[in-house]
């Protein structure tokens, strides 16, 4: 079988896939108060699409797909998608990353899927005002539902609080006193400039440095052993149940190890999350390549991907980095 592998050397076994644009909330860091411009609903990829493209991609080695937007759980059926992803024997893992305010309902049906394995939950604060501020939606009282539910459930749990100087870094200790009781990994994410404007203004840069030494300021922490292609750097504290992790997501020290590619709830096929998009897999397969085509273009796509981020960043040709992480599929 041919495989997805760069110029670097680097095999891509892992796709993220945001399965759709809309969002129920208005993270401060994601986007801007009036939301953004959504694209009409014909031009998202259709679930028979995404089933398709992934199909294709897990007969060139890929096995694990993220599924995330955009709020996954806002799109009309999702659990239905995951049921029919299951179908794809080539997959491994189906993993999910949501904001949790829609999906109590839903997890005894996820848990019974077998190859949904893990689920991240972004959850910005532990306090309900200052959530509310972050997202722009009350709803803290229905994610931490979801949390707990999640923590119970049989799904492996993380937890993404992304560092926002000036808003929750005065909680970094509290999420970490998380972990003593509950199976859950912290792990926070450094803020990037996604967020439909690009560059906040920051008082501080809370990077992975500056997140570790706020919480050895309470915690003695050993490292522990992380996948080679893992995004973030674990760490255990003794006697508790749970792990943290950062992620350093604008640093970029992973890049090296990247195992990952995209694609975007409107079919752009992204080599990486810092790239102006590569290609438009919806209007390719919509002017009927067939499979074989699509195998013969994700190959030839991959090779060009870039060595890291910054390169990434720098060959940009729509200008700086400013887009909706929406849109791209955090
Ligand atoms: N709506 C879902 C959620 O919030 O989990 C899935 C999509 S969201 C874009 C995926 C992840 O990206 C979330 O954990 C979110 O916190 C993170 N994210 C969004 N904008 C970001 C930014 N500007 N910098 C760092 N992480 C960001
Ligand atoms: Fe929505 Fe997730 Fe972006 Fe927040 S981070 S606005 S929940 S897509």
């Amino acid at each position: 079988m041919s495989k997805l592998v760069d110029n670097f050397g680097r095999q891509m076994d892992y796709v993220r896939l945001a399965v759709t644009d809309r969002c129920n909330l208005r993270c401060q860091y994601c986007m801007p108060a009036h939301g953004i411009n959504i694209v009409p609903r014909q031009e998202l990829l259709t679930f028979k699409e995404m089933y398709r493209l992934i199909r294709v991609l897990t007969e060139l080695g890929v096995n694990k797909v993220r599924l995330t937007g955009g709020e996954p759980f806002v799109r009309r059926d999702f659990v239905g998608f995951l049921e029919m992803l299951s179908y794809n024997d080539l997959l491994d893992a189906i993993n999910i990353t949501t904001n949790g305010a829609l999906i109590s309902h839903h997890i005894d049906k996820i848990e019974k899927l077998e190859k949904v394995k893990n689920i991240n939950l972004s959850i910005d604060s532990l306090q309900r005002d200052k959530f509310a501020k972050i997202t722009r939606r009350d709803v803290f009282p229905e994610v931490y539902k979801t949390f707990e539910l999640l923590e119970q459930s049989s799904l492996n749990l993380k937890l993404n609080v992304v560092v926002q100087s000036g808003f929750n870094t005065d909680e970094i200790v509290d999420f970490v006193k998380l972990t003593r009781d509950k199976n859950v990994a912290v792990r926070f994410i450094e803020e990037m400039p996604f967020n439909g404007k690009g560059q906040r203004d920051m008082k501080e840069n809370w990077t992975f440095n500056k997140i570790l030494n706020e919480v050895k300021t309470v915690f003695s922490v050993d490292e522990i052993q992380s996948e080679k292609s893992s995004t973030s750097r674990n760490y255990k504290i003794d006697n508790h149940l749970g792990t943290f992790g950062i992620i350093p997501a604008f640093t970029r020290t992973f890049c090296n190890d990247c195992n990952r590619i995209r694609i975007t709830s409107t079919g752009t096929f992204k080599n990486c999350l810092f790239d102006d998009g590569v290609f438009n897999l919806r209007d390719f397969i919509r002017k009927g390549a067939s499979n074989n085509d699509l195998k013969e273009l994700f190959l030839y796509l991959v090779k060009d991907k870039p060595e890291n981020g910054f390169i990434a960043e720098a060959n940009r040709k729509k200008g700086n980095v400013s887009e909706s992480m929406s849109t791209i599929g955090g």
